[in-house]
């Protein structure tokens, strides 16, 4: 074959498994993965050149075969909470975003694991977008490299620049498992990001196959997008729900817990909707739901975008409800919105998907593409 046939592969996303079957299939020692995933991921190399402990014959040998790629970003908005968001096109033209929510010591960076979502909740603008493809294992670990490179050249002798990630942008991880799986293995890797496991968070809908397979692959910390106390309510919010009713979710959440084998619970997501799911009567329902789960429940008032259909729950709505969970013994906390003025909050992530549904067709898009000279600077 000649080399322009041959396409290169793209080290970026590879999993420290991968590396190493690499390396191997390019007759080189395993240990090579180890020294170039430091230079990807702690050091931020954008070429093989920059790999200075590494003969000048093999990194010649690596960018004949092999390349690092990532996507580029359109443009940053600043929140005037802090709060950072990143627009990335990837290859297709399509964009997604991250978004770097500061917290006092804590940066937690959400991460997006598909160009649009299958799964269509209606509360969720994601999926009014529709569905394009899945990120990449790269795309989705490039958003790592991507928020930590914005505050300088990478300094791993430094303070940490993202302390935690969440796999709450768009999409749904577990309809993208192996991709997903290389991303989180990486980001949990001691020589690549080296997050602890608490510090890594899946969020799903409950695709309960993929959650079983899950736990085999890795121990990532779990959340899942419950938002419903009923079946009935459920699969009208989330309509996965049809095909794995509340119950399996649940059993396999705990299966999933007891293969970690200590003392992680696991977080349960619950957007409030006004009059639809924020009544006591849903706040006493859920309360039956949780006590089969060892877990804490995060509340998030809704937030809205154009057409929706929905509204915020009051403050006292709010309240009124996390007191009935409380009372009940149930750690509840309610998600503070963060980074809404840049529509940065969650489910307010929307990038620019060119859909392969028709779903889209159905509502009227938010556009919100602006050009890259506008990169707007906190104040
Ligand atoms: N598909 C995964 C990952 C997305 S996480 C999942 O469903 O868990 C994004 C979180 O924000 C989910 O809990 C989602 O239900 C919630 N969310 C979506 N739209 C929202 C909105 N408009 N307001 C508040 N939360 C929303």
């Amino acid at each position: 074959m000649t080399e322009s046939s041959t396409p290169k592969v793209n080290l970026v996303g590879y999993s420290p498994a991968q590396l190493e079957d690499f390396f191997e299939s390019i007759g080189e020692k395993r240990f090579r993965a180890t020294q170039v995933m430091k230079w990807i991921h702690q050091l931020g190399a954008t070429t093989f050149d920059e790999m200075t402990n590494i003969s000048k014959a093999l990194r010649q040998k690596l960018s004949e075969v092999a390349e690092l790629r990532e996507p580029e970003v359109i443009f940053e908005k600043f929140s005037k909470d802090g709060t950072r968001k990143w627009v990335i096109r990837t290859e297709g033209g399509s964009s997604v975003e991250a978004v770097l929510i500061p917290d006092g010591d804590r940066k937690t960076l959400c991460v997006s694991s598909q160009i649009g979502c299958s799964l269509d909740c209606s509360f969720c603008s994601t999926g009014k977008q529709g569905f394009n493809r899945n990120l990449t294992a790269a795309e989705i670990i490039s958003q790592v490299r991507i928020a930590i490179r914005s505050y300088g050249p990478f300094d791993p002798s430094g303070e940490r620049r993202v302390t935690n990630v969440v796999l709450m942008g768009m999409g749904e991880p577990l309809m993208n498992f192996d991709n997903v799986v290389a991303a989180v293995q990486l980001m949990m890797e001691d020589n690549a990001y080296g997050l602890s496991k608490r510090r890594v968070t899946l969020s799903t809908a409950g695709v309960v196959p993929a959650l079983d397979k899950l736990r085999e692959v890795t121990d990532v910390s779990l959340a899942i997008s419950l938002h419903a106390p009923n079946d009935e309510l459920r699969d009208v919010l989330v309509p996965v729900n049809k095909r794995y009713p509340i119950k399996e979710l649940i059993a396999a959440c705990n299966r999933y817990l007891d293969k970690l084998n200590d003392k992680r619970v696991i977080t349960v997501e619950y957007t409030m909707l006004a009059g639809v799911n924020d009544q006591p009567e849903h706040a006493r329902q859920l309360v039956k739901v949780l006590r089969k789960l060892p877990s804490k429940l995060n509340l998030i008032p809704f937030n809205p975008f154009p057409n929706s259909g929905y509204d915020r729950p009051s403050d006292d709505a709010i309240l009124a409800f996390k007191e009935i969970m409380l009372k009940a013994g149930i750690i509840t906390t309610v998600r503070r919105t963060r980074g809404d003025d840049v529509d940065a909050a969650c489910g307010q992530l929307v990038g620019q998907v060119q859909d392969r549904t028709r779903r889209s067709q159905k509502y009227i898009p938010v556009v919100q593409e602006e050009p890259a000279a506008e990169v707007q600077r906190p104040q």
